[in-house]
């Protein structure tokens, strides 16, 4: 139980300033914790929001083992509010902020006051950033806002400008290393997981829990085949789109094409997929074109837009470009 709410290692710095002002009384009402995803925003978030909940905290954190720790960790305790978008959707609506509100303005249970968790931050439509403006603007008394987001730029900068900002960087290699090593994974497997997830650590944990390698491995050999004319553009954009986290996808695909223009370099690369040299005959711009198009797509896949779609027309542009690797092999 108590391990849900410790801190991550790469974190300390940023927590000590925290509990200080909370200490000191100088927490502000509103933070907006962001950083890259995976590495723990809304650990911090939940950590914090038992920090303010707890019965017992101590110098390092809260203690993990009262009543209401334990609460936070099941997300149940009565002064504590998760807003998010509903499941399968990508929006948070206004319905869901006017909630918020109502469970803002009625009196807390216990005497620590209310928070509110509600991430990711940029998924407030229109209409919820602006509701959600006036409760910012005049907060309720005795409550804390933790807003998490990793795409910071998209809220409005008049939700920004309210918000005292904590920011997470990516830890460093080593120490995201260390970490994972600690929970069991070994030295190479962490090491790939963490390549393959751009060093974030959470991510890289949640790659090594659900099969990711497989998976990733699988998506790589679906691009060797369709690189090498063989396969079906259709049938893999399919299969992709019918997987929980086709963005995932995308990401894995940008590390390749990083990988790839590191060895057109004559750099090393740790964990390349197999094959990957086949295709260092293609021009470099234009695998830097197709990796700007791939994080164009990334972006719309965030919106209302058909997926398969998507994905069979950057495949097909995949299909047509890695040809020029196979006219100049004899
Ligand atoms: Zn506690």
């Amino acid at each position: 139980m108590a391990d849900e709410l410790s801190a991550l290692p790469w974190q300390n710095e940023v927590w000590q300033r925290l509990a200080t002002a909370l200490e000191e009384g100088r927490l502000p009402h509103a933070l907006l914790i962001q950083g890259p995803q995976g590495v723990g925003k809304l650990c911090l978030a939940r950590r914090l929001a038992a920090m303010l909940l707890c019965h017992a905290p101590g110098p390092e954190g809260p203690c993990g083992r009262c009543d209401a720790c334990r609460r936070v960790v099941r997300q149940e305790h009565p002064d504590l509010a998760g807003c998010y978008p509903e499941e399968g959707k990508r929006v948070i609506r206004v319905d869901a902020v006017r909630e918020l509100i109502d469970f803002l303005t009625l009196s807390a249970h216990g005497v620590r006051g209310k928070v509110v968790i509600l991430a990711p931050a940029e998924a407030l439509n229109v209409n919820a950033a602006n509701s959600l403006l006036k409760t910012l603007e005049e907060p309720p008394a005795n409550s804390t806002l933790i807003l998490v987001s990793h795409l910071p730029g998209r809220l409005p900068a008049t939700i920004r400008s309210r918000c005292q900002r904590v920011s997470i960087p990516l830890p460093p290699r080593s120490q995201a290393l260390r970490w994972l090593q600690e929970l069991g994974v070994g030295g190479d497997e962490a090491e790939a997981a963490l390549e393959a997830t751009a060093g974030a650590p959470l991510r890289a944990r949640e790659h090594l829990d659900q099969n990711g390698e497989a998976r990733r491995l699988a998506a790589w050999e679906g691009l060797r085949r369709l690189a090498a004319g063989e396969g079906e553009v259709l049938e893999l954009a399919q299969d992709w789109a019918s997987q929980e986290t086709p963005e995932r996808i995308l990401e894995w695909w940008l590390v390749w094409l990083l990988q790839l223009r590191r060895l057109q370099s004559g750099l090393e690369v740790a964990h390349p997929p197999p094959g990957l040299e086949h295709l260092s005959l293609l021009p470099p711009q234009r695998v830097h074109e197709f990796a700007d198009r791939i994080m164009r797509v990334r972006r719309w896949l965030e919106g209302p837009v058909n997926i398969r779609l998507q994905l069979a027309d950057l495949l097909y542009r995949w299909q047509r470009l890695s040809r020029m690797t196979r006219r100049s092999v004899p």
